[in-house]
């Protein structure tokens, strides 16, 4: 069978409220289907990988100061992230991993940080920090074909534009900007969102969908992925849901 190879970057330096845990849900259901997943790391100063050999690349979320941190180490990567992203890798991006993926981020005191410019879109924070979306947050998205709610957390000041096909919409929470109806972004390779959680504790789907899409990249006739028990998962996000939506 197929091992699904995972570049997780600055594991180190952009892993709020657990970030990375991510992946070990991902480790956790791929190993439950006896599927093999290797999650390497890359952080300033590691080698340049071959962004190409991976089948997605995961960044998580971080206060400004980390973004700046990791800002020009990350330029450094773009060529090798956008021919990854062209050949079929999955980059699912967190916060402010999204957030560096656009054009741009503008901080409080109207300093920039230069996005890898791969999409259009682009992130500024308001003038003062109180102002920031904080919060519990329900999104329904279709990226799996049909429609299935997603929570999660959000801490962002920086409030994204210039998206056309984001991740969900908004159902409860703000989302890329404050009060805003749409949420993140998404292609059918890519996942940006604001939501922290870990995202994928409680939104199965959203894993699976990665690892079928990772399984299958490239094959003509796609593979069902085995499917495992998710109860526990689907009634923990259920009594979210209702706490949020009642
Ligand atoms: N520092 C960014 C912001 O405040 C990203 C925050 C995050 O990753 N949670 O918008």
């Amino acid at each position: 069978m197929k091992t699904i190879k995972i570049l997780h970057m600055y594991a180190d330096m952009l892993d709020l409220y657990g970030d990375s845990g991510n992946m070990e849900i991902l480790k956790y259901r791929c190993t439950k289907r006896g599927i093999d997943c290797v999650v390497d790391t890359y952080s300033i100063d590691s080698e340049m990988p071959d962004f190409t050999a991976y089948d997605l690349i995961y960044i998580g979320g971080g206060a400004d100061l980390e973004q700046q941190h990791i800002s020009e180490d990350l330029l450094k990567c773009r060529e090798g992230i956008i021919s990854a992203y062209k050949n079929g890798t999955f980059l699912f991006l967190i916060c402010g991993g999204y957030q560096l993926m656009g054009k741009y981020y503008r901080d409080a005191d109207g300093n920039d940080i230069k996005g890898l410019g791969l999409f259009d879109y682009y992130t500024v924070a308001p003038n003062s920090r109180r102002k920031r979306c904080i919060g519990n947050i329900v999104i329904e998205t279709e990226i799996t074909g049909k429609p299935v709610k997603v929570v999660g957390f959000e801490n962002h000041g920086g409030q994204t534009q210039g998206i056309k096909t984001p991740f969900g919409k908004v159902l409860y929470g703000n989302g890329n900007c404050s009060k805003s109806e749409a949420e993140g972004y998404c292609e059918k390779n890519v996942i940006a969102t604001y939501l922290h959680g870990p995202c994928l504790a409680k939104n199965p789907e959203i894993s699976d969908y990665m690892i079928e899409y990772c399984m299958n990249r490239g094959d003509e006739v796609i593979t069902p992925l085995i499917p495992i028990d998710d109860k526990l998962e689907k009634e923990c996000r259920k009594v979210m849901v209702h706490r949020l939506l009642k």
